[in-house]
């Protein structure tokens, strides 16, 4: 894309006078008193048509080589496609494994992530698993986050659940420790992504962890908060205390009725307790298995899907209209900051040209930009 600076004043050193300047990309392309003709330049001009222009999501929770798995290889979920990102308007993925990672590993992961970078996206992925010690790439989980340009932290790491190993409060600190070390060698942020299951403890542990230890509270970033409503409060009350925690915005009927919160009633009543807006966060947990009931009886998985991001702002368009504001920035600013891509999740200069362009009267997605390449016009894939 191109852009055209009119009337500087400029020195290059010498003066040049008042010139225009043309940029494209990262280059000067021109720089003259005259008019710049543009005529047969691939100039582009899109009519939004009065359509909402928004940052692409940031997800940092995905599955995209699939999950599952638990209860047998029968409920292994499949794979993600680009598309399945593109079409939900979801720009900047975080590729994840989950409960399994003995069938599943970290090699095939680093594949699909860069298979969707390949595709256009900016995919990133976690070291480790639910389990500690973490699986790595490289032997070493700080080796991994300052060696492999897509690997931001480690994750999703189980804790106050049933599958998880069950850590020790030194166990969790030694973790964030070679995080904190990686991020602090490579200029990444850093990031301990947290799995919270139903275990009594809830974020108990991230606090044990913190004690006593001169960690940053911002390494770990909690999710499925809105699990159950104890686990919700706790959050609630991490969050004031300044650190980032993130709400699934996949469910089912089956899990609210066991207890899960649906991420907007999460973010209202996050936002209602005094919580900061700009520390919460929503994530699809693509890819990850969602039980099947029928007449309460569990008959099987079924995959969550990134479109789940988009259904819930169209949701709060249709139904609370006061979310709008808060669910779009818990999409995209607030996962962004919390992972430390500080080039992705605002519309602002020097950023990256990753936008969405939704028709607010029927919440289509229409358009897709990721780096400044279109992924999606007018509805269709490119
Ligand atoms: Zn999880």
């Amino acid at each position: 894309m191109l852009t055209l600076i009119q009337n500087a004043e400029v020195f290059a050193p010498e003066s040049l006078g008042r010139c225009n300047v043309l940029v494209a990309g990262a280059q000067i392309l021109a720089v003259g008193q005259d008019n710049i003709d543009l005529a047969g330049d691939p100039l582009q001009v899109i009519d939004a048509g009065g359509r909402w222009l928004l940052p692409g999501f940031v997800d940092a929770l995905t599955h995209p080589c699939g999950g599952g798995g638990e209860g047998g290889f029968g409920n292994r979920t499949p794979e993600l496609e680009a598309a399945d990102f593109i079409r939900a308007g979801v720009t900047s993925p975080v590729g994840a494994l989950g409960t399994d990672s003995i069938v599943r590993s970290l090699d095939v992961l680093y594949g699909k992530v860069m298979e969707l970078r390949a595709k256009g996206l900016s995919a990133w992925m976690y070291s480790g698993s639910y389990r500690i010690p973490p699986l790595t790439l490289t032997g070493d989980l700080a080796r991994d986050m300052v060696l492999i340009d897509p690997v931001i932290g480690v994750g999703e790491v189980a804790i106050s659940d049933h599958r998880s190993s069950q850590p020790t409060v030194q166990e969790l600190r030694r973790l964030a420790a070679d995080v904190h070390l990686g991020g602090t060698l490579s200029g990444k942020r850093g990031v301990v992504f947290l799995h919270l299951g139903d275990g009594q403890s809830g974020l108990g542990p991230i606090e044990d962890v913190l004690q006593g230890s001169e960690l940053p509270r911002r390494l770990f970033y909690p999710t499925h908060i809105n699990r159950n409503p104890d686990l919700l409060e706790q959050a609630i009350a991490y969050v004031k205390r300044g650190a980032f925690a993130d709400i699934t915005v996949s469910t089912t009927d089956e899990l609210v009725q066991a207890g899960d919160t649906p991420a907007l009633a999460a973010l209202r009543a996050a936002l209602e307790a005094g919580a900061p807006a700009e520390h919460l966060t929503l994530s699809s947990d693509a890819g990850g298995s969602l039980p099947l009931y029928q007449k309460g009886e569990l008959v099987g998985l079924q995959s969550a899907l990134p479109v789940a991001m988009l259904e819930t702002l169209q949701s709060a368009m249709r139904d609370e209209p006061d979310l709008v504001q808060p669910s779009i920035a818990a999409l995209s600013a607030n996962p962004a900051a919390a992972l430390g891509l500080v080039r992705k999740g605002r519309i602002a200069q020097g950023l990256d040209a990753d936008l969405l362009l939704l028709d607010p009267a029927s919440g289509e997605l229409t358009d897709v930009m990721c780096q400044g390449r279109w992924l999606l016009r007018e509805g269709v894939l490119q």
